[in-house]
């Protein structure tokens, strides 16, 4: 607005936000098809954002995946999880989630490739701040906003089964990824405390409601870590609990975290175990990692710029 006098226009900057996220650390990696974000909050909280670019396959056309938070930190305190350590500190606004969409379109500029996928993989449980997530898929898909289709979008969650079954009375073609990572009861509750509260039966009932209302599959994401969840009797288990029937599996060979003795199995072992699921019937691919010398790992990038030594500024 050049036509209005420079203080007017001082004034209207130092009154007005234009967005709720701005970039304080980025961090490339993988030759440029990761690139990782810590953004500051208003608050001066800090989350994580990352986009993915995958190339086209013979299988797949070319894809750029955003994973977002939804969360500062998390309470649900998982033991082999950089977020759930930190603790929880607050709900991230439906401001605040769809801005990470909008900041990392911005930045993407016009380098040919928009994004096409969200997941929300990054900070926190999104089904812990229900609202704003379903309130941010809703205005992402306004005709008037970005016409970005929930089909695109999956919510993880570590399984808070009255959300799982609320998100599917919602009518949102949405895909829903469960965080399994274990095949029994007293494994998976010694890894994430809310098993107590819900069971592994009562979450795999939700999901299988969930894909059968929407006709989508469900994804169960399997960290693999090492003498832990990783065994072929384990695998079997697995493919009892889940069945074959709209379900797919994703390995994820654990990203290790600092101060953690967890670590992931070797590639022989998390191929062993995925054989295990195919032949069951059971599609199963293991996750490539990415961008391990960026902190990948779920909230790794910011809990190293907590630590006091380590600043990088953008
Ligand atoms: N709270 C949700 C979404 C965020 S976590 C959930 O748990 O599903 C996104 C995914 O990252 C989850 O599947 C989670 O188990 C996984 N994850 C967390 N810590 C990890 C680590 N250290 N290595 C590999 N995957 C991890
Ligand atoms: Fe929270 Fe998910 Fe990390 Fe568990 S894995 S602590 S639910 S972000």
């Amino acid at each position: 607005m050049r036509t209005l006098p420079p203080p007017a226009r001082q004034q209207l900057e130092d009154s007005f936000a234009f967005t709720t996220v701005t970039p304080q650390v980025k961090r490339v990696a993988d030759h440029g098809q990761t690139v990782k974000y810590l953004f500051r909050l208003g608050d001066a909280k800090t989350i994580e954002t990352v986009v993915m670019h995958y190339d086209a396959t013979t299988r797949s056309r070319a894809r750029t995946t955003i994973c977002v938070s939804s969360q500062v930190g998390c309470p649900i305190g998982c033991t082999f999880c950089a977020t759930g350590k930190s603790g929880f500190d607050r709900n991230l606004t439906e401001a605040e989630i769809v801005d990470q969409f909008l900041a990392a379109s911005r930045d993407l500029g016009d380098k040919q490739r928009s994004l096409t996928n969200v997941v929300f993989m990054g900070m926190g449980e999104p089904l812990n701040n229900y609202a704003a997530v379903v309130g941010a898929i809703r205005r992402w898909a306004r005709e008037d906003t970005l016409n970005f289709s929930p089909r695109r979008v999956t919510v993880s969650t570590i399984g808070l089964v009255p959300f799982i079954e609320r998100l599917s009375a919602e009518g949102l073609p949405v895909n829903l990824a469960v965080s399994l990572h274990a095949p029994d009861d007293e494994l998976r509750s010694s890894m994430i405390p809310v098993n107590r509260k819900y069971p592994i039966a009562a979450i795999v009932a939700a999901a299988r409601a969930h894909a059968e209302r929407t006709g989508r599959r469900t994804s169960y994401e399997y960290v693999l870590l090492q003498g832990i969840n990783d065994s072929m009797e384990q695998a079997r288990r697995l493919t009892t609990v889940i069945g074959h029937r709209l379900t797919h599996v994703n390995l994820i060979p654990m990203n290790p975290i600092d101060g953690s003795p967890l670590s992931p199995p070797s590639k022989a072992r998390a191929q062993a175990f995925q054989s295990v699921l195919q032949g069951a019937g059971i599609s199963t691919t293991i996750r490539a990692t990415r961008g391990l010398d960026i902190d990948a790992a779920c909230g790794q990038l910011r809990a190293r710029q907590l630590e006091p030594a380590a600043t990088s500024p953008a």
